[in-house]
């Protein structure tokens, strides 16, 4: 009888485009809080859907830049996790064809991964709400600890930001992207994704066939060719080994 690791491997050998969707999840073995987990999760010491909102960020600066920021910062200098490197090698064996990240730290690229929507953006840059101007996140820190709050653009004089969706804020071009690539896929594999936050929890519903690996319950086991209820990087590795059989 075939277990569920075989079961994905085969999924994802018959399948001709294979697209990952990630979340938080897939980082907290890298030392990143996930919002939801019981225990760990930043929902249970702040209300990420304040902190990280535009109302705060453009009415009140000043607790922006003393919490929700803080958050972005903290995650400059995370190192990537088994999970983050697996999927980078199955980028480059032609498994799957990109990864679509909720994900705003970066591990994706620093592991390796070529073809990366941000769907949420990224914490490598900052821009002028004015005149476009991207600066890098250091310059906007290096501001912020002089005690220029809101940073000011050094062009137009003004208010820069960091490029994180925040709640409240539009979908990025990269979602748009994202939306495309999952209609045109056979296999979707969400990776350590509540599923909760929308509109990329319409992703999933895009794909033919669906593999959902996450520690805890999502709204879209019901309709997944496979779930898995274990952590990211054992996950992926006991899959692996069967692609590896087969090849
Ligand atoms: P979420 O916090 O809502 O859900 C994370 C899910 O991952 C949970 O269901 C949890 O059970 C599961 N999980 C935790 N550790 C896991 C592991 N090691 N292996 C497998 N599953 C694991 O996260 P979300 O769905 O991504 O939505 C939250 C929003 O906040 C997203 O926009 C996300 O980008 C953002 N966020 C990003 C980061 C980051 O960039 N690392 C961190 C926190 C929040």
């Amino acid at each position: 009888q075939e277990d569920v690791y075989e079961k994905v491997a085969r999924l994802m050998e018959n399948s001709k485009k294979t697209v990952i969707l990630t979340g938080a999840g897939i980082s907290t073995e890298s030392g990143i809080p996930d919002f939801r987990s019981p225990g760990t999760g930043l929902w249970e010491k702040m209300d990420p859907m304040e902190a990280l909102s535009t109302k705060v960020l453009y009415n009140d600066p000043k607790k922006f830049y003393k919490s929700g920021f803080k958050i972005l910062l903290s995650m400059k200098d995370a190192k990537p996790n088994k999970a983050h490197y697996i999927l980078a090698q199955l980028e480059q064996d032609g498994f799957i064809s990109c990864v679509i990240t909720q994900n705003i730290d970066n591990l994706h690229q620093k592991a390796g991964s070529k073809k990366v929507y941000e769907v949420h953006g990224q914490t490598r840059t900052g821009s002028c709400t004015n005149c476009g101007e991207v600066v890098s996140i250091d310059l906007l820190e290096a501001k912020v600890s002089k005690g220029e709050i809101p940073p000011k653009c050094d062009k137009c004089n003004g208010v820069l930001r960091p490029d994180v969706v925040m709640f409240g804020d539009q979908m990025p071009e990269d979602f748009e992207k994202a939306w495309h690539e999952a209609e045109d896929s056979d296999l979707m594999i969400v990776i350590g994704s509540s599923l909760t936050v929308s509109p990329v929890n319409f992703l999933p519903g895009l794909s033919k066939h669906l593999v959902i690996i996450n520690k805890s319950e999502t709204p879209e086991d019901r309709r997944a060719d496979a779930v898995i209820r274990e952590s990211a990087g054992e996950a992926l590795s006991k899959i692996v080994r069967y692609l590896k059989t087969v090849q």
